[in-house]
């Protein structure tokens, strides 16, 4: 493969400094285990109760599922859907299916049965495991979809299917199908209408793999601190592989708690989490220096870090949290630099290999300070959306860049800023009004804990920026007032951006990975202005 050259056009990075194919025509488990230990004793996952499962119990139980995929008939490119709560079996599987060629399909545990019948209905699955618990919904929703089999896995691993897999051998010859193959479909989150498949190959997810291991330095002797769930592209993609690639090991948590991640912390070297895990962290009295003395890397990404959050934690801890950017459809983009300054609210520069830029709506790249919508390319962005060959098509320019719909801005050293989502923006009077810069100012002022803000329609201005907010616990938190909001906004940012009012709440709608739900926010404030403000 040649080398690609940087574009002069204001587009960033893209530039790759090695070859990459020999990795990533590979099957991404046989990719992942060029990492593993040569000791298979050695140590893989720390488990609440301290048991330690090690690479070799991995390989061999991912082997045996992978057996039992086959055995059941899933063939390459059959689907495999999951909704069952994180624990390692639920990891094994997912390299089980890797192994076996199938396609992993994993759903967040929250889905309630009409959103499981919609995802089962959408992507036909040869297999569903659920918990034991959700059996006969999950039986409802496999008959309506014509799922083959239906088998279950508890919360501790118990259920049919680790029986069944019990009885398989635990050695799988040879891995099925890589490259451009498909290796999972993650559904987007689907704040506005209806979730679609991210199509992600064993290609996609090898190539950001092993630049974000390479470009955050993890080393063999690295011990993460995994609290994150296993449905979304976080946890299951950016922690796990990182972690497997580097051969270290890690404490599997079930979900993020704050007290026990205080507890964990002193044996940890790496943790990744989202910006809400951050800000729970910086209320404990206990989170000092001493207690992170072995950590080499704070990761926060999935939503905006505050500054707020951002300087506390470097001032309790001594460690700069490295802001990253990226999401389902391509996994990571841009990361603030392993070696080098991490600035607050910015996400940093393009990864090695992704091509990123700030484009106007001629998609032609913007330079810096100018706002335009983020749009990438690289080997890691999917191709397609899952059975919406139209709908993907609207989602790439002509020269074939994926457009984020989340709007950015470079700064004069390269660093990006994400303003917000696109259709988050507020258009008032003919005039754009990013949130986040809103919210920037509210959040400074004393009494506030934290703000959104949305457009709500207005008769006069087509949308009215409208601040949701929430008080500290402390007594400037009880005191605060609307006009105080809107007084304090007013001496900073041109009118046009000042809040025409103020909600009071005591917290912020947000989903599983701490990002604000504006589409509630809005839901609940007002119908939102049908001016259309997407690229
Ligand atoms: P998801 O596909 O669920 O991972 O969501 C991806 C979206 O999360 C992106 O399109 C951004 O809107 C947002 N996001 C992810 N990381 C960041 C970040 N560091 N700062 C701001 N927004 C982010």
């Amino acid at each position: 493969m040649s080398l690609r050259a940087p574009r002069s056009t204001g587009t960033r990075g893209g530039w790759l400094n090695r070859p990459m194919e020999s990795m990533s025509d590979q099957n991404l488990y046989d990719f992942l285990k060029r990492g593993f230990p040569v000791d298979p004793q050695a140590p893989c996952m720390i488990l609440p109760g301290g048991a330690v499962l090690t690479y070799g119990m991995l390989d061999e139980e991912s082997a045996r599922f992978a057996n039992l995929l086959t055995a059941l008939g899933v063939t390459p490119g059959d689907r495999v859907a999951v909704q069952v709560k994180k624990s390692p079996r639920a990891l094994f599987l997912y390299l089980g299916s890797l192994r076996a060629g199938a396609v992993y399909l994993p759903m967040n545990d929250a889905y309630l049965a009409h959103e499981v019948e919609y995802f089962l209905a959408d992507a036909q699955p040869k297999l569903f495991v659920c918990r034991p618990a959700a059996r006969a919904m999950a039986d409802r929703a496999a008959a309506k979809a014509s799922v083959s089999h239906v088998l279950e896995l508890g919360d501790d691993g118990e259920g049919s299917l680790a029986d069944k897999a019990f009885a398989q051998p635990a050695h799988f010859p040879q891995s099925l199908g890589g490259g451009d193959d498909l290796a999972a479909i993650l559904y987007t989150s689907g704040t506005t209408g209806r979730s679609k498949g991210a199509m992600l190959s064993h290609r996609n997810l090898a190539v950001n793999a092993e630049v974000l291991h390479r470009q955050w330095g993890f080393r063999p002797d690295d011990v993460l601190l995994h609290m994150l769930p296993i449905f979304h592209v976080h946890g299951l993609f950016v922690a796990t592989h990182c972690l497997l690639l580097s051969g270290g090991r890690m404490f599997f948590e079930p979900k993020f708690d704050a007290r026990r991640a205080l507890a964990l912390l002193p044996g940890a070297t790496m943790f990744m989490g989202v910006p809400t895990y951050y800000a729970r962290l910086v209320l404990e009295p206990e989170l000092t220096r001493d207690l992170c003395s072995k950590m080499r890397l704070f990761v926060s990404g999935s939503a905006p870090l505050s500054i707020e959050t951002f300087d506390r934690f470097e001032a309790l801890t001594g460690h700069t949290i490295l802001e990253r950017y990226g999401m389902t459809e391509g996994g990571m983009f841009c990361s603030n630099p392993l070696e080098g300054q991490r600035r607050a609210a910015t996400v940093g520069f393009p990864l090695e290999g992704v091509s990123v830029r700030v484009a106007a709506q001629n998609c032609q790249p913007l330079s810096a300070g100018q706002i335009g919508e983020v749009q990438v390319k690289g080997d890691n962005i999917f191709r397609s959306y899952w059975r919406l060959p139209e709908k993907t098509k609207e989602e790439f320019t002509p020269d074939g860049f994926f457009k984020t719909g989340d709007m950015g801005k470079w700064d004069a050293d390269g660093y990006l800023t994400i303003v917000g989502r696109s259709r988050d923006m507020v258009i008032t009077g003919g005039l754009n009004v990013y949130p986040s810069e809103v919210e920037a100012i509210i959040d400074t002022l004393p009494g506030v804990y934290e703000s959104a803000v949305i457009g709500v329609a207005h008769p006069d201005f087509g949308e009215a920026v409208t601040a949701v907010v929430v008080r500290s616990s402390d007594e400037q938190g009880a005191a605060l007032t609307e006009s105080a909001v809107i007084d304090f906004v007013k001496k900073t940012l041109a009118n046009f951006k000042v809040p025409k009012k103020v909600h009071f709440v005591t917290e912020l709608p947000r989903n599983s990975m701490g990002k604000v739900q504006k589409n509630i926010l809005r839901d609940k404030y007002g119908p939102h202005s049908a001016i259309g403000c997407k690229l």
